[in-house]
């Protein structure tokens, strides 16, 4: 079986590959504005009139370099992959995944996307990797792409970053079979729980950054306080160039240096969710998860908890591709109840008799029933693994 694979690296592109990618940003993005305004005002001239789709919208797109000549210089592929997104865009608004698609400033993240024709797109060696446009470009990658290149995207971070992601399709690599099968409990206190009393930490990246971040976020605000404050009175001075907030150079670095923290964090997160469930599918064969109840998670408003939601989601969507990357399973299971039940005689604690918020308390307990003494996190986790083996 043939699966498609995504690497990212960062790369770090000399000054005269810098000017050609801003280049191509600014060209998809040219492009992009182009056709989205073509399709509003088509909707507003005749409500009946359909949506031109990408293959349409490519046709349209050599009569616009004719008319603007400047878009040959962008990386040819990257227009047609521009009209493809909005495309895409589009179809995911018409089915409510999405909001309308919004026009694209220079001032946020920039990204294009190249096909790869005729090995236009290849990795030279460790460091080095062939691009279209830009010739070999530095980049720094704990790994390879393998396999057959589709395409990259390249993109600017607001933290001003270059980064590609790879698509590569190969050949499946199925990981040995261990015979073995787990049981995971979404905790409170740890990221998750193992039904053999393995406990994965949920570590705090952003207190490590915490006091910088916040020193670069007040003065972000009272910069761009400051930097609003003047352009209004430029323009009630009525001068010739009223400023805008790109002139400001000390907000935009303030601006630059909160992106980079926060992109600090995030990487690390990410980093650890990916060791995690590696480690996972190489001990597992089965795993068995519960399933998030997105919407109740969406009520949550406290921050830490926030954060421990967005990497649960991330921590199942990733160990759902790594399942079917490596032949492995994972299965989830409905919560309800799984933390009341006791693993050895099945029965129901009751929540002990006790009220919600004690309930919640209760670390451990031994089994009203059989005696049994119970870890809340571990017995949880069993019942997880014991519910989903019942589905098989
Ligand atoms: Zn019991």
């Amino acid at each position: 079986m043939m699966v498609l694979k995504a690497v990212k690296m960062r790369i770090y592109p000399n000054s005269e590959q810098r000017d050609r990618l801003m280049q191509t940003f600014g060209c998809a993005r040219f492009v992009w504005n182009q056709m989205l305004n073509m399709q509003i005002e088509r909707q507003k001239n005749n409500p009946e009139a359909k949506f031109v789709n990408a293959f349409g919208m490519n046709n349209l797109l050599k009569r616009l370099k004719e008319e603007y000549p400047w878009l040959k210089q962008a990386e040819s592929t990257s227009l047609q992959s521009a009209n493809r997104n909005l495309a895409d865009a589009f179809q995911r608004f018409f089915k409510g995944q999405n909001k309308f698609p919004h026009f694209k400033s220079r001032k946020y993240a920039q990204s294009y996307n190249s096909k790869c024709v005729n090995h236009n797109i290849k990795v030279i060696n460790n460091h080095h990797i062939k691009l279209p446009k830009l010739g070999v470009v530095y980049f720094r990658s704990g790994r390879l792409p393998q396999g057959k290149i589709k395409n990259v995207t390249v993109r600017l971070t607001v933290a001003n970053q270059y980064y590609i992601t790879v698509l590569t399709e190969c050949e499946n690599q199925t990981l040995a079979k261990t015979g073995k099968r787990v049981g995971g409990d979404l905790g409170l206190k740890s990221l998750l729980n193992l039904s053999d009393g393995y406990k994965e930490p949920i570590h705090h990246f952003e207190d490590k950054y915490r006091k910088k971040l916040h020193h670069w976020e007040k003065l972000r605000s009272r910069r761009y306080l400051l930097a609003k404050q003047a352009i209004a009175w430029d323009y009630h001075n009525k001068v010739l160039a009223p400023r805008q907030l790109d002139d400001f150079k000390n907000y935009q670095k303030a601006r630059v240096m909160v992106a980079k923290y926060r992109q600090k964090i995030a990487n690390q997160r990410l980093d650890q969710l990916q060791k995690f469930t590696t480690k996972l599918v190489k001990q597992y064969d089965i795993i068995v998860l519960e399933k998030l109840n997105i919407k109740g998670m969406l009520k949550n408003h406290k921050l830490a908890r926030a954060i421990t939601n967005a990497s649960w989601s991330k921590l199942v969507s990733i160990l759902q591709y790594k399942c079917d990357w490596y032949g492995k399973k994972l299965i989830q299971v409905n919560p309800a109840y799984t933390s009341q039940i006791c693993i050895n005689c099945g029965k129901s604690n009751h929540r002990l008799g006790l009220d919600k918020s004690e309930w919640l308390d209760a670390r451990e307990w031994d089994c009203p029933n059989c005696g049994t003494h119970l870890d809340r996190d571990i017995n949880a986790a069993q019942v997880i693994l014991k519910k989903g083996l019942a589905t098989q």
